[in-house]
């Protein structure tokens, strides 16, 4: 017998009752922003500059044990402070990246010799981190049996994120949306739980962010008005989570511009002694740049050609605070990840940002995480990809979603990797990788999807019965990197990220079209 999270959930309900309540839910969508920009027409074109569709949301809120909510919210500042101090340690990046990974990533290579190229000559000792841990529920109990429940829910990191971390604007809203439904129609007395607003935490993770930018603005101390950049991606169909942001640092007194790659390339110099980074900007005159904040340059994709290499390299150069600055995005590859999860790597870590007393409890959010390398955890590693695949997730160095490997294509995808190579190339390549268990989120969870309609489908709310939620939760650290110990200016973690998923699709891309932006209804 399966044991519901929640008894009666999803709450069924009436088509009639479904349509009302999605009608309701998409109007206040559009009303709200919660919009991106519609497909483009055919790939050639870039999408629509004048109209919008509504992001993809889930009508309810979904079930989500409050004891780990509050879990995930109050590790996070130890989870930020250690990224941050990650960043900065340059003796353990250079172990975990510059040894290994570089060798056989072309990408991680191009953003380490940047990181290497500019660490010793930095005239921005400040650096803001963005940043957001997301979390799966796992099931202890599915271990053995399957669809089975006994209440035993873990909290699990799936990654986390230090650059382009997006949608807290636009999950925010859905915050607003799901309490707006809860307030104004009870849900149609569907479910007891969505009674009470107290189940529906408010989300700070907009304000957070934009607290985080005004903050490093500040901190800049500009002479003349200076200008917070947003580096974004040409044709980017998720403007609308940015463009609140900007709006609020506007609110603020704070000017933004927005540009590509490609714009900054031609419009950029970098001056004085200290480096100043102005913009000639054709409508606005010149310039200057007090935080470059990266919405882009997160995948090889953003970088078309040498040409943007040397743009980052020089944003990275100058004097703005750079959001983040290549060594948070370092900090942030998968394969730190791993290794922080190796015994006793987290202690000294922690214990050098004062937060020893944290490491049981973010220990237990760790999955098993392997290297492939020939380390004996590695050899173990590399056993288990072939024995058990099914267990496992493969994961390159990369962000942005769509780059995993999972399950049974695993086996298959390490032999063409190796393919050709002698042992000692085939062991190189796979250091490309870390191998981490597979997260069992919980059976008996389910939600309405709410999706603008497609080529392919109409628009409105669709039933997914068996549903997953990722959560995750952001925080925002200005700092600098100390003798021993990084010395923070600012730090405030909060808010939060649900994206729920139909469980037959691996990954989430919300962008992309398999997951839906949700909130928590805390039980
Ligand atoms: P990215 O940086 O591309 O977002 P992630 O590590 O978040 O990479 O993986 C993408 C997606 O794959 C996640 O959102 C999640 O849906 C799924 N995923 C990743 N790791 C695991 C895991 N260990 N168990 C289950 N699902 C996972
Ligand atoms: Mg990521
Ligand atoms: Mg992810």
């Amino acid at each position: 017998m399966s044991i519901p999270l929640l008894p009666s959930w999803p709450p069924s309900l009436p088509s009639e009752a479904v349509s009302y309540l999605s009608d309701q839910a998409t109007d206040y969508a559009l009303a709200h922003g919660i919009v991106y920009r519609p497909v483009a027409l055919s790939p050639t074109t870039a999408p629509a500059l004048d109209s919008a569709i509504h992001a993809p949301f889930s009508l309810l809120p979904s079930p989500f044990p409050r004891a780990l909510f509050d879990r995930a919210q109050s590790i996070q500042p130890a989870y930020d402070l250690l990224y941050a101090q990650v960043s900065s340690d340059h003796t353990f990046l250079q172990r975990v990246i510059g040894q290994s990974v570089i060798h056989v990533d072309e990408f991680q290579k191009q953003l380490w010799d940047i990181y290497i190229s500019v660490k010793d000559d930095l005239v921005q000792p400040l650096s803001l981190g963005l940043f957001r841990s997301d979390y799966l529920l796992h099931d202890a109990a599915s271990e053995g049996e399957k669809g089975s429940r006994s209440g035993e829910l873990e909290l699990k990191q799936v990654e986390f994120n230090t650059i382009s971390a997006s949608f807290g604007a636009l999950c925010t809203k859905v915050n607003g949306l799901h309490r707006h439904l809860a307030s104004t129609t009870d849900y149609l007395g569907a479910h007891e739980q969505l009674k009470s607003l107290d189940n529906l935490p408010l989300n700070a993770a907009q304000e957070v962010l934009i607290e985080g930018l005004a903050k490093a603005h500040a901190a800049y101390n500009a002479t003349a008005q200076a200008y917070v950049l947003f580096v974004v991606q040409e044709g980017e169909r998720n403007a609308f989570d940015q463009r609140p942001l900007e709006h609020a640092l506007q609110a603020q007194g704070i000017r933004v511009v927005r540009q590509t790659f490609a714009e900054i390339a031609q419009r950029m110099s970098l001056t004085g002694q200290d480096r100043k980074l102005l913009l000639a900007h054709p409508v606005l005159g010149e310039i200057e740049i007090s935080v470059v904040y990266y919405r882009a340059g997160y995948g090889p994709s953003d970088y078309a050609s040498a040409k943007d290499w040397e743009t980052r390299k020089q944003l990275e150069r100058s004097r703005a605070i750079k959001c983040p600055s290549i060594a948070v995005q370092l900090a942030g590859a998968k394969k730190v990840q791993q290794v922080l999860a190796e015994p006793d790597r987290l202690e000294p870590l922690l214990s050098t940002i004062g937060m020893e007393n944290k490491v049981n409890e973010m220990r237990e959010t760790f999955s098993d995480l392997y290297p492939l390398d020939t380390s004996p955890l590695g050899q173990k590693g590399y056993e288990l990809a072939q024995t058990e695949p099914q267990n496992f997730v493969l994961k390159p160095q990369r962000e942005g979603g769509g780059n995993n490997v999972y399950r049974e294509d695993i086996p298959g995808f390490l032999a063409q990797l190796e393919a050709g190579e002698g042992e000692k190339g085939a062991v190189a390549k796979r250091q490309a990788y870390i191998l981490m268990s597979l997260i069992k989120p919980p059976a008996g969870l389910g939600n309405y999807l709410v999706k603008a309609a497609t080529k392919d489908a109409r628009a409105g709310a669709v039933l997914a019965k068996d549903t997953v939620s990722e959560l995750g939760v952001y925080g925002a650290v200005l700092f600098e990197n100390g003798a021993e110990k990084v010395k923070v200016h600012h730090h405030r973690s909060g808010g939060y990220l649900l994206r729920t998923k139909g469980r037959e699709s691996d990954e989430g891309g919300v962008a992309v079209g398999f997951s839906v932006i949700d909130s928590p209804l805390l039980i």
